[in-house]
């Protein structure tokens, strides 16, 4: 099974629409595809139409920004009913303070000397309550900051570097419990990405599973091969699906293409196997 379950949208910090990615999911050979934009679902409707349209099986998708013991962490919904109000009413409110964050981190960029920085990250920002991080590292590109948003990022966009504004995103609790509350499976995204120790990450793998996680992405864009047999390994310890994902953002941005990871390793239950999921796959196929 070709399965992509993470990837952006315009709705979010994606550089395609939901359509365009679509027929290039399709173009890969994707089978069963989610649009998973950040914190809103603006993007779902057209998504599964046009998932249907080239002939894949969808799944409605959210990744959620978490803060766990002062970490940014990422929790991917996948099955959500789109129109649960709870979730949209939860959504809304983790989107609220973005405009005031990217206010304080254009004021952060133009003190290094960036031009008229929020005003530029919102001409990247295809939706403007979704203003975020990517839109200025995009903006920084162009003016010549550093060769590529990777680099951005590294040198200017992360904790303890001179754009980075501290920002307190909803409690993992609460994500999952929307995401539950909505009939989906709740996914830890890329947990290779976080930094945090050993002991840390096996403590967040065991919060999230006590607040009623059930996955984690073992393949992700942000894993190598190590990391993919470190988080099967993690997810048959603690009984989670396994899910595949690319987390594609943009044609020149992102390491892997839709569709085009690593396959799950053996030994992995992978999540397209939840019932909750199973229910909502066949009755789009
Ligand atoms: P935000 O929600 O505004 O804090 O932005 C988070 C987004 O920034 C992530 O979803 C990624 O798209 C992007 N991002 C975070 N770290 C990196 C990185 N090291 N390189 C490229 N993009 C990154
Ligand atoms: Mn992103
Ligand atoms: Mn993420
Ligand atoms: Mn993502």
């Amino acid at each position: 099974m070709n399965a992509d379950l993470h990837c952006h949208s315009c709705h979010s910090d994606g550089v395609l629409s939901p359509a365009a990615l679509a027929a290039r999911a399709a173009a890969n050979g994707v089978e069963l595809w989610s649009l998973t934009d950040h914190d809103n679902l603006g993007g779902l409707d057209e998504a599964r139409e046009q998932a249907r349209a080239q002939g894949m099986r969808f799944v409605d998708g959210v990744e959620i920004s978490v803060t766990w013991h002062g970490t940014t962490i990422h929790v991917v919904g996948l099955g959500i009913d789109p129109r649960h109000a709870p979730l949209e009413q939860g959504l809304a409110s983790v989107r609220s303070g973005r405009d005031e964050r990217a206010l304080r981190m254009a004021d952060a960029l133009e003190a290094l000397g960036v031009r008229d920085a929020y005003a530029n990250a919102m001409r990247h920002a295809g939706n403007p309550s979704l203003v975020g991080r990517s839109h200025f590292a995009r903006v920084l590109v162009e003016q010549g900051y550093a060769p590529d948003v990777h680099a951005v990022f590294h040198d200017y966009l992360v904790r303890g570097r001179p754009g980075y504004i501290e920002h307190q995103w909803t409690a993992l609790e609460q994500a999952v419990a929307w995401i539950r509350g909505a009939g989906g499976v709740a996914v830890v995204a890329h947990p290779g990405r976080y930094r945090i120790s050993g002991d840390q990450l096996l403590r967040l793998l065991g919060d999230f599973r006590d607040a009623g996680g059930q996955a984690i992405e073992v393949v992700s864009g942000s894993h190598g091969e190590a990391e993919v047999r470190q988080f099967a390994r993690l997810a048959r310890d603690f009984g989670f699906y396994a899910s595949r994902a690319s987390d594609f953002h943009a044609p020149d941005e992102s390491p892997i293409d839709l569709g085009r990871g690593a396959h799950l390793p053996v030994g992995v239950e992978p999540v397209w196997h939840a019932p909750e999921l199973g229910s909502r796959v066949a009755c789009l196929a």
